[in-house]
C-alpha cells in the first residue's frame, strides 16, 4: 500500500507528507519504506512489480488518490468516457521532477477551457495563476464537486481541491501519470480497478486510509503508520471479504476500497409484522406501557439524501456534524482598538505604534515588537506578537503613540482560536431538527454539505358515511369532517409532509383502494373513524384482514381503542373518530413515533408543574388529559370534559395530565401542564 504525495522532494530524512509505502509479503509485514519523491518511488515501484512477477507472486497494489474525476470531465477532456484516457492525458500534460512541478498551471489551464474559474480551484503557490482561483469565490464548476463514492465517504476531499491541508486534487495529477507508465511497461499484467476486469496478476486499487484512521501513537510518523496499519488490514481479509469490498460498480469514476456502495440508510428496513403487537392477556395497557412499545418497537423509516446547507432548513440530521474548521479559526480581537503583548501593570502606558493595521479578513503579517501596539479592528486575526487588546475609547492617541490605563489582564478583548467549537468536536448531533441558528453554526465551521432525512410524509384519511365536507351542503345526521383539517395541520406544523387523501364512506372497497393510495404516497398513514371493534368499523376489519393489526386498549380518557397496523408495509395509525380523542391521540402516541419514524428520535413533551385553578376527583386506573390554559400561572381547565366538544379544544393551550392513579385535585395543587407547543403544534 502507498500513501502518495503531490508535492515536491522532502529530503532524504524520512517526513510526513512524502511518499511511504508498506509490504506485507506472504503474511510478513515489513517496515515502512520512506520514498523521498515521485522518481524513486516509480523506480521503487517497478523494481517491486518485477520482482513479484519474477517470483511468481501476485500483486495487490494500493495508492491514496482517486483513479477518476466525477462523471463527465474525462468525456470532456479527452472524448471519451474512458477514466484510462484521461490517464494518457495527463501523463502527456504534466511535467514533473524532484524540486518543481507544473500542476498547478496546469490546473489553471484546464479552468481556462471552462471559463476560468473552475473545475480546480486553490493555488497553493505564491505566484497568482491565470485560471487558477485562490479561494471559492465565484467558484462555478461544470461538473459535480464529488465523486458518487465520496458523497458516502465522511472527511473525504474532492479532486478539484488543488491545496490545503488534506487536499487531493494534486496527488491525482501527480500519480496518474506515474500509474499509467507502469500500467503500460507491464502491460497485460496491470489491471486498474475498479475499470478493467481482475484476473491478472498486478492489481491497482484505490484505497484512503485517513478516513477511517486516526492519530498515530507517539513518536510514529502519521503517513508511514497509517500506510502500515491499511497494509495490515488489507492483508488480513479473506478473499471471499476482499472480494465482496471490489464488487462495485463506479463507471468512470473509480471508487475507494472498503467504502460501502449502498448509502448508509438508503433503504432502512421496513417495521415488522409484529411491531404493534402488545403483550398479550392485558386488558387496559397504561399509557406509559403503551409508549415504551412504540419507542421500543419503531425505528427510522425514511432514507438519507445530501443536501447543500442552504437547503436543510428544517430537515433532520442524518448523523452527527463535525466540526471541520474551529470557531474562531485563529484568535482575534472582539473589539476595535489597539492590540499588544500583555498583561499591562497599573499606571499610566504610553506604547510606540507600529505602522499598519489589522482587519477582519486582512492580517497585518509582519511581527509586533514587544512595548509596541497596532491598530486592531473588530474580528482581525491577532498579528504575531498580539495577545491583548484595549478598547479604542480607552485609549488616547497622539503622535503615533497611544497611552491608556493599567492594569489590563493578558488576553483581554481577544477570542481565543476555538473557544466556541473546536475543530473535530461534535458540532450537532444525529436526530437534530435544523434551526436557522444551526445553518450559521454549521457554516462557521466548515460544513457545506450535510446528510440528512428526507422528510416524513403523512397521509391523513377521514371514514365515516355520516362526513361531508366543509363548504358541502350537509343532510339530516351528517356531519362536517372536522378531523382532516386538524390533523393535516397538526402534521403540517409539527414538520413532516401532510398529504390529504380525503374521506372515504364506510364502505370496505373503497376504503382497501383509499388505504392503497396513501400507502403509494407517504411513509405512514393516519386515519380517524372506524377504528373499534363494530360493524361499521371498517378500518380495523381491513388493518385484520391484511395480517397486521393490533387494538391498542389504552387507559386514557379521552380516547377509544386506537387500530395500529401495517398496509403493505406502510405503518396505519387508526385514531379514534371523535375529534377530541383525535387529537389527544395524536399527540400523545402519534407524535413521538411520528419523531422516531422521522429519524428526529423520541422526544417526550416538556411540560411543568402549575397551581390549579379547578377542582376535580378522579378515580383510578387510567390516565386523563384534559383540555386546559394557564392564566395569572393558574391551569384553568375547560367548563366541560364532554368528549363531543370540539370548542374546548380550541379554547384550550394545552393539556393538563393526571397520572393513572386516584386524585383529589384542588385549587392551588399542583399540576402537570404541557402546551401545545410542547408538541411542536
Ligand atoms: P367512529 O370512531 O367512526 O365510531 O366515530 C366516533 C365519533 O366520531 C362519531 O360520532 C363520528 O361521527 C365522529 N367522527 C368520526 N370522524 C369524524 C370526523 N372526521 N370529523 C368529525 N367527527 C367525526
Ligand atoms: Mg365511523
Amino acid at each position: 500500500m502507498v500513501d502518495w504525495s503531490g508535492g515536491n522532494d522532502t529530503g532524504p530524512t524520512p517526513r510526513k507528507d512524502a511518499i511511504w509505502a508498506c509490504i506485507v509479503r506472504e503474511g510478513c509485514l515489513l517496515e515502512p519504506e520512506y520514498l523521498r519523491n515521485r522518481l524513486v518511488a516509480e523506480q521503487w515501484l517497478e523494481a517491486l512489480i518485477r520482482t513479484e512477477l519474477d517470483a511468481g507472486r501476485r500483486l495487490f497494489l494500493g495508492f491514496d488518490f482517486p483513479f477518476g474525476y466525477p462523471a463527465g470531465f474525462a468525456r470532456a477532456m479527452t472524448g471519451a468516457d474512458d477514466p484510462l484516457a484521461l490517464w494518457d492525458w495527463f501523463e502527456r500534460h504534466i511535467e514533473d521532477t524532484p524540486k518543481a512541478n507544473n500542476r498547478f498551471d496546469l490546473a489553471g489551464q484546464i479552468n481556462l477551457n471552462f471559463g476560468g474559474n473552475g473545475p480546480f480551484w486553490m493555488n497553493g503557490l505564491r505566484r497568482d495563476i491565470d485560471g487558477l482561483p485562490r479561494r471559492k469565490t465565484d467558484y462555478t464548476n461544470p461538473f459535480p464537486d464529488r465523486r458518487v463514492v465520496e458523497t458516502l465517504a465522511k472527511g473525504s476531499f474532492t479532486c478539484w481541491q488543488m491545496a490545503g491541508a488534506g487536499a487531493v486534487g494534486g496527488q491525482v495529477m501527480m500519480g496518474l501519470p506515474v500509474l499509467n507508465r507502469l500500467r503500460h511497461r507491464f502491460a497485460g499484467q496491470v489491471a486498474v480497478w475498479p475499470f478493467q476486469p481482475q484476473g491478472t496478476p498486478v492489481a491497482f486499487v484505490e484505497i484512503w486510509p485517513s478516513l477511517t484512521l486516526g492519530a498515530p501513537p507517539a513518536g510514529r510518523i502519521k503517513d508511514a503508520w497509517q500506510v502500515e496499519q491499511v497494509t495490515l488490514t488489507l492483508s488480513r481479509l479473506s478473499e471471499q471479504e476482499l472480494k465482496a469490498q471490489m464488487k462495485v460498480s463506479a463507471a468512470e469514476e473509480g471508487w475507494i476500497l472498503g467504502v460501502a456502495q449502498d448509502k448508509p440508510n438508503i433503504a432502512p428496513p421496513p417495521l415488522r409484522n409484529d411491531c404493534f403487537a402488545l403483550p398479550a392477556g392485558v386488558e387496559w395497557t397504561p399509557v406509559d406501557e403503551a409508549l415504551t412499545f412504540l419507542r421500543d418497537r419503531l425505528h427510522p423509516i425514511t432514507s438519507v439524501e445530501t443536501l447543500a446547507l442552504t437547503k436543510v432548513s428544517g430537515r433532520i440530521l442524518a448523523e452527527d456534524v463535525i466540526a471541520q474548521r474551529s470557531n474562531p479559526p485563529q484568535p482575534n480581537t472582539a473589539v476595535d482598538g489597539f492590540g499588544f503583548a500583555g498583561p499591562v501593570p497599573v499606571g499610566t502606558q504610553v506604547m510606540p505604534l507600529v505602522d499598519g493595521r489589522a482587519a477582519a479578513g486582512i492580517p497585518f503579517e509582519g511581527h509586533v515588537p514587544e512595548g509596541r501596539a497596532l491598530r486592531v479592528l473588530t474580528g482581525a486575526a491577532l498579528p504575531d506578537g498580539v495577545d491583548t487588546v484595549i478598547l479604542e475609547e480607552d485609549v488616547t492617541v497622539k503622535d503615533g503613540h497611544i497611552a491608556f490605563h493599567g492594569p489590563l489582564k493578558k488576553g483581554t478583548n481577544t477570542r481565543r482560536a476555538g473557544e466556541d467549537v473546536a475543530a473535530g468536536d461534535m458540532a450537532l448531533p444525529v436526530g437534530r431538527r435544523l434551526t436557522p441558528a444551526d445553518l450559521a453554526l454549521m457554516s462557521a465551521v466548515g460544513i457545506a454539505e450535510v446528510n440528512v432525512r428526507k422528510p416524513l410524509r403523512v397521509a391523513v384519511v377521514s371514514t365515516g358515511d355520516e362526513l361531508v365536507e366543509p363548504g358541502d351542503i350537509a343532510g339530516p345526521g351528517q356531519i362536517f369532517d372536522a378531523n382532516r383539517p386538524m390533523l393535516l395541520s397538526l402534521i403540517e406544523r409539527i414538520g413532516f409532509v401532510p398529504v390529504d387523501v380525503g374521506r372515504v364512506s364506510d364502505d370496505r372497497d373503497a376504503l382497501r383502494d383509499r388505504l392503497d393510495q396513501a400507502a403509494g404516497q407517504a411513509d405512514v398513514i393516519l386515519t380517524s373513524g372506524g377504528a373499534s371493534a363494530g360493524d361499521e368499523d371498517h378500518v380495523s376489519a381491513l388493518l385484520r384482514e391484511a395480517g397486521a393489526m393490533q387494538h391498542w386498549r389504552i387507559a386514557l380518557k379521552p380516547g377509544r381503542p386506537l387500530a395500529l397496523g401495517l398496509w403493505s408495509g406502510v405503518p396505519v395509525f387508526g385514531l379514534p373518530g371523535n375529534p377530541v380523542a383525535a387529537m389527544v391521540c395524536t399527540l400523545i402516541f402519534a407524535r413521538p413515533a411520528l419523531g422516531l419514524m422521522s429519524g428526529e428520535g423520541w422526544v417526550d413533551p416538556q411540560g411543568f408543574e402549575v397551581p390549579a385553578a379547578f377542582e376535580k376527583r378522579k378515580k383510578p386506573g387510567r390516565r386523563e388529559y384534559l383540555r386546559a390554559r394557564v392564566r395569572n400561572g393558574r391551569a384553568e381547565v375547560f367548563h366541560s370534559e364532554g368528549s363531543g366538544r370540539i370548542s374546548g379544544l380550541s379554547w384550550a393551550e394545552g393539556l393538563v395530565e393526571i397520572e393513572d392513579g386516584a386524585r383529589h385535585i384542588k385549587p392551588g395543587d399542583p399540576v402537570h401542564f404541557i402546551p401545545y407547543g410542547s408538541f411542536g403544534v
